[in-house]
């Protein structure tokens, strides 16, 4: 949650302006919040609001109301939230669909599936409950195959990520399972393009991920790659701040990129989860 927001910020100046190398300053006059944080906080609500509705029941995550209301509340919040913030770099048909009276999914394999899911992991309790959270929070709109797939391999790097996982396991486990990782990020930089698709976005990010000696470098690395700056920086950021933890001064000052009303959604998600982002 917090990873994805600073990345998203970091990323934001980037995203059409692509920056090929690791130095920069993380922070700019011109670096805002855009889709990612905005849509990572809306799932974030949207989870609490499940949670505090199914709270008398026991297993629920695993029960079929309990996915059917997570999936109601993610359509939800989503719209709540991001009508109230209309241009923040939304895809065209994402835009529409927030602004549909009657939103379907529309079988999109977008990379922001994979941006916004963060909070499914740092919910999620054992791997399946993650990736099933995963599942059901991305169908309202990226229901093709490849955009549940990238939604899930980011939500399992990052919960093995806060689990205790070397990386070395994170990158066997995605290479079995998800992508292959059989490129570095130096070797892919100079011809890398924008591509805001799951299969093109989220084996990079990962890959900036499990190439990173920092949370920092992590993010520079990620957006040093060029491409969609914000969303790699967001699903790099998000796998980050799972294994090292955000530095306070990092986290401080993306945090206070956010007005009153997102800021309120941070700090409630933090009161429900215990866990703030900073640190381990
Ligand atoms: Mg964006």
């Amino acid at each position: 949650m917090l990873g994805a927001i600073v990345g998203d910020i970091v990323g934001s100046r980037f995203e059409f302006n692509n920056h090929r190398s690791k130095e920069f300053k993380l922070f700019d006059q011109a670096c805002s919040i855009t889709d990612d944080s905005i849509m990572t906080l809306a799932v974030a609500q949207a989870l609490m609001e499940t949670e505090k509705s199914m709270e008398p029941k026991r297993a629920y995550r695993f029960t079929d109301d309990y996915h059917r209301l997570l999936g109601q509340l993610t359509v939800k919040c989503m719209q709540e939230i991001g009508r109230k913030y209309p241009n923040c770099g939304y895809g065209s048909r994402f835009a529409c669909w927030m602004f549909s009276d009657k939103p379907k999914p529309y079988n999109s394999f977008g990379n922001g599936a994979a941006m916004r899911i963060s909070p499914a992991a740092l919910a999620a309790r054992s791997e399946s409950e993650a990736t099933r959270l995963s599942a059901t929070i991305t169908a309202v709109t990226h229901n093709h195959p490849e955009g549940i797939k990238g939604a899930e391999a980011t939500v399992l790097a990052i919960y093995m990520a806060g689990h205790g996982c070397s990386k070395e396991e994170i990158r066997d486990r995605i290479s079995k399972d998800y992508y292959p990782l059989d490129f570095s990020i130096e070797q892919i930089r100079p011809t890398y393009q924008f591509n805001a698709i799951c299969q093109e976005s989220v084996p990079q990010a990962i890959t900036a991920f499990l190439e990173s000696a920092s949370f920092e470098d992590a993010i520079r690395t990620a957006i040093s790659l060029g491409g969609d700056s914000d969303t790699i920086g967001a699903i790099t950021g998000s796998i980050a701040e799972a294994y090292y933890g955000v530095p306070e001064e990092i986290g401080h000052k993306a945090l206070s990129y956010l007005d009153p009303e997102l800021r309120s959604v941070y700090d409630q998600w933090v009161e429900f989860t215990g866990r703030d982002g900073f640190g381990i």
